[in-house]
């Protein structure tokens, strides 16, 4: 299931970083409220900054520092993150497998909680959050 890495709404306020640890290319960013910059770590939790980016100011307002974010033009798509046994609430889906809440939608994954939803909010969402 290659495909681009799309974290969606189950990581608000989970965000324990467990895609971080297994990213290879440190993608997967969060959000400094007070420095207002998108970080990656070369491991989670390190405080060793591997890469920063200048966030866009209404799309990072949505979910803000509650939610981890892929960079889709750093993704190389290596399947690692969205693996099940790896997000604990099963947010990260691959991009052409992400459901759109129709009956004949992709499968959701088996611990998301938001079975049903439409997911993909976040494919463009993923790409508003840069700007840079
Ligand atoms: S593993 Fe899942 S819940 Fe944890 S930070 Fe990544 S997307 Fe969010
Ligand atoms: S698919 Fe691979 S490169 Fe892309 S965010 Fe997930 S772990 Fe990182």
């Amino acid at each position: 299931m290659a495909g681009l890495a799309i974290i969606t709404e189950a990581c608000i306020d989970v965000k324990d970083r467990a895609c971080v640890d297994v990213c290879p290319v440190q993608c997967i960013y969060e959000f400094d409220p007070q420095k207002n910059v998108l970080f990656s770590e070369d491991e989670a939790g390190s405080g060793t900054i591997e890469t920063t980016h200048t966030p866009k100011s209404d799309a990072i307002g949505v979910f803000g520092d509650g939610i981890l974010y892929v960079n889709l033009d750093e993704c190389t798509s290596c399947t690692a993150c969205y693996q099940p046994d790896v997000c604990p609430v099963g947010a990260i889906y691959s991009e052409e497998h992400l459901p759109d809440g129709s009956a004949t939608s992709a499968k959701y994954n088996a611990e998301d909680p938001n079975q049903g939803h439409d997911h993909t909010f976040f494919v463009q969402h993923s790409r508003d959050v840069f700007a840079d």
